[in-house]
């Protein structure tokens, strides 16, 4: 079975991809880097966005489609940068990332505690929608590692992986843990459905 993912983000690409093959699910994205359709994240919550997401698409592609809103929520900066996650900095995953070092800056590691949050929709063209939201718990380090992953992940440490990175761990790693792997599994059953509804 194909279904629409609306991102255009390659490293939840890649991830969704890995995780949704062994369902025998292919995920098609937008090509070229460009959603062809404008979808302003309006909504105060990663579950809204990524409703307002998926239901745009499933219209647009008349069929079923997935989106994934997701963010890191800090705790010494009462949850930012949550939604404004990808445009924190205006500068990308590396502005981002400086813009989190330097408003850390003097906070010991043990207060610098953090979650990952997903949600992931599933909208189709007639109005159905199913939405999972999940975590991942974990602490800012003091200075990127890793180069594995994406976004903030050389900056994400996983304290059951002895506080290496998701920068530094492996892919399969990261498909165990992650906030994204976690609101997929939930998703799993009604994927199954879908697919087999489709044979
Ligand atoms: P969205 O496209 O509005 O959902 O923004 C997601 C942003 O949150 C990404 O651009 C990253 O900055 C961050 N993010 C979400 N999930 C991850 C992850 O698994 N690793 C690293 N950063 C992530």
């Amino acid at each position: 079975m194909r279904l629409y993912f609306a991102s255009t983000n390659e490293g939840k690409i890649r991830e969704l991809e890995a995780l949704a093959a062994p369902l025998g699910v292919e995920l098609s994205s937008p090509s070229g880097g460009v959603l062809p359709w404008e979808v302003a994240e309006i909504g105060d919550s990663f579950g809204a966005n990524a409703l307002l997401k998926a239901s745009v698409a499933a219209k647009r592609v008349d069929g079923w489609a997935l989106a994934d809103d997701s963010g890191l929520c800090v705790d010494a900066l009462g949850g930012a940068p949550g939604v404004q996650s990808a445009r924190w900095s205006g500068q990308g995953d590396a502005g981002n990332n400086a813009r989190l070092l330097r408003e850390l800056e003097g906070v010991a590691p043990e207060r610098r505690g953090a979650v990952y949050r997903c949600a992931l929709a599933l909208a189709d063209a007639r109005g159905e929608e199913l939405l999972v939201v999940a975590e991942c718990r974990g602490r800012i380090a003091l200075a990127p590692r890793g180069t594995q992953g994406f976004g903030y992940d050389p900056l994400f440490e996983l304290p059951e992986e002895g506080f290496r990175t998701f920068g530094e761990l492996p892919a399969e790693v990261k498909a165990r843990l992650s906030h994204r792997s976690r609101a997929f599994a939930k998703l799993q059953p009604i994927l199954k459905l879908l697919a087999e509804r489709r044979r």
